[in-house]
């Protein structure tokens, strides 16, 4: 068990900085998801973290204790990547208790060990193959039951499941989950995917440009993004962002579709005007939170938008995504399938004001930050 801190973090690559000065504190036992684009410094964060980078400023502490300059192999982690790194000349058995051999165990705690493990990755049954023989999901829970056996402070993942189908990632995502639940190991796990992010993460990390850009749970990144980058990097489909002109008691996005801001908005709108009548401003709205009037029977949605040009609608299942137009821009909703407009129909929309977010437009902050 073990907290990771990283406290003014930098890394530079020869004379450019890729990573600048970050601070996070990674709870005990908490599983924390990096998530970002690709080139973000998701990567080099976990490398600096298991030692395989060294660390060109600030300090990592693991357990309290400052690690910048111990080795890799003392620092006790177990690390899980997306190629698997399993020993193809080893049986699955012999991989998983490689890492236990230094550990001075006796036989029978290590056949305890083993058998524990491959019990809770149902990997009993393939224990004498070789890596060779088994699919890429039984390859990526041997490469974690190595992990697991060793007992390590804490859990590294770079980008297991991108190796896999997006069926198995699913069932993958769900069995590192209830893992987590059981052994409460810290756990840093790095991919590029946001819902991986979201279904996995007790916290996410949102990366950009080796800056920090939001920490949070799932929920808080969804309902309360900091900037306009973490609100379309997170949920899918993502946040539109429309134009509009801000008054401390309206949204206007033409002469005819004028919104009321809820209490909350209008305190901050008028702080953000400081004294000025009207502002530009980017406005967020998710797709989740537009329905079809006549049936938002939910008491928040109850902002008219009026009826709207249905342009495209492509169907999900159960909801279906409709683009439709407003004014003069687009905005992309959710809406059930009862729902029976067709394309090139209007339909009155409504939407809960109360979930719309206010960016500033230059620099992309939401406002109820400022
Ligand atoms: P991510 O994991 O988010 O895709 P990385 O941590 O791999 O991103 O990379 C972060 C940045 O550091 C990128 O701009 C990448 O080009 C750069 N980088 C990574 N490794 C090296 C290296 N060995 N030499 C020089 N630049 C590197």
């Amino acid at each position: 068990m073990a907290e990771i801190i990283f406290e003014n973090i930098i890394k530079r690559y020869g004379k450019t900085e890729v990573i600048h000065e970050i601070n996070l504190r990674i709870n005990d036992g908490e599983f924390m998801v990096f998530v970002g684009p690709s080139g973000c410094g998701k990567s080099t964060n976990l490398r600096m973290v298991a030692g395989l980078e060294e660390i060109s400023g600030g300090k990592i502490y693991i357990d309290g204790e400052c690690v910048n300059d111990v080795p890799p192999q003392h620092r006790d982690l177990a690390m899980v990547f997306q190629n698997y790194a399993l020993y193809p000349h080893k049986t699955v058995a012999e991989n998983i208790v490689f890492g236990l051999m230094k550990k001075n165990l006796s036989k029978e705690e290590v056949e305890k060990r083993l058998h524990e493990v491959a019990q809770s990755l149902q990997l009993e049954e393939y224990l004498n193959r070789k890596p060779a023989a088994l699919s890429g999901g039984q390859r990526q829970r041997v490469a974690m039951g190595r992990a697991i056996a060793r007992d390590a402070k804490a859990f590294l993942f770079d980008e297991p499941l991108s190796n896999l189908d997006a069926k198995l990632r699913h069932s993958m995502r769900a069995e590192i989950r209830r893992l987590h639940r059981h052994l409460k190991t810290t756990t840093i796990y790095v991919t590029h995917d946001q819902i991986e992010a979201m279904t996995l993460a007790d916290r996410i990390c949102v990366l950009r440009d080796g800056y920090i850009e939001q920490v949070g749970t799932p929920m808080e990144l969804y309902l309360n993004p900091e900037n306009i980058f973490v609100a379309t990097f997170i949920g899918s489909p993502a946040m539109n962002i429309l134009d509009a002109q801000l008054t401390t008691t309206q949204l206007q996005f033409s002469d005819e579709l004028v919104f009321n801001l809820t209490e909350d908005q209008k305190q901050y709108a008028t702080k953000y005007l400081s004294g000025n009548n009207i502002q530009a401003i980017k406005v967020g709205i998710r797709p989740d939170f537009v329905q079809d009037k006549h049936f938002a029977s939910n008491s928040h949605f109850t902002t008219d938008i009026g009826a709207c040009a249905v342009d495209i609608i492509e169907p999900l299942g159960f909801e279906r995504e409709f683009l439709v137009d407003l004014g003069e821009q687009k905005l992309l909703a959710r809406l059930d399938l009862r729902t029976q407009a067709e394309e090139g129909d209007f339909i009155d929309l409504s939407l809960d004001m109360s979930q719309i977010h206010l960016f500033e437009p230059k620099t992309q902050v939401n406002i109820n930050r400022l």
